[in-house]
C-alpha cells in the first residue's frame, strides 16, 4: 500500500513539467490562431491570394486547438470570429486596425516623391 502511495506522489511531481509544456503549447496555439486569423482577414480584405493559404493554416491551428484543448477552443473561437468580422474591410478603405493598411501607407509616405521625381 505504502509503495503505491509513494509512486503516486512521484508521478505527480514528474507530470509538473508536461503540465508547463502543455500550458505553453496552449498559449502558442491561441496566439498563433488569433494572429493567423487576423492576417487571413487582412489579406482577404486586400484581395491577396495568400489569404487562402492563411485560411487553411487558420483551420489547421483551430483543428489542433479543438482536438487538444476543446475547452479553450470553445472559449476563444467566438471572439476570434468577432475580431475577424471587425477586421474585415473593403478594398479601397484604409482600416486603422489593419497591419497591411499601415504597411501600405508607410510605404507611400516613404516613397511618395522619389519614383516620380527620378
Ligand atoms: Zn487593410
Amino acid at each position: 500500500m505504502s509503495t503505491n502511495k509513494q509512486s503516486r506522489v512521484q508521478s505527480r511531481r514528474v507530470s509538473d513539467l508536461p503540465e508547463v509544456k502543455r500550458r505553453r503549447r496552449l498559449e502558442n496555439l491561441l496566439y498563433t490562431g488569433k494572429r493567423v486569423s487576423q492576417l487571413a482577414t487582412e489579406y482577404r480584405s486586400h484581395g491577396l491570394e495568400e489569404h487562402i493559404e492563411l485560411y487553411l493554416l487558420q483551420l489547421e491551428v483551430e483543428q489542433v486547438l479543438a482536438d487538444e484543448f476543446p475547452d479553450a477552443f470553445e472559449e476563444h473561437i467566438g471572439s476570434w470570429a468577432e475580431d475577424e468580422a471587425a477586421a474585415e474591410h473593403r478594398p479601397l478603405v484604409t482600416a486603422e486596425t489593419c497591419s497591411l493598411c499601415h504597411a501600405i501607407s508607410a510605404h507611400r509616405a516613404d516613397g511618395a516623391e522619389a519614383p516620380l521625381a527620378a
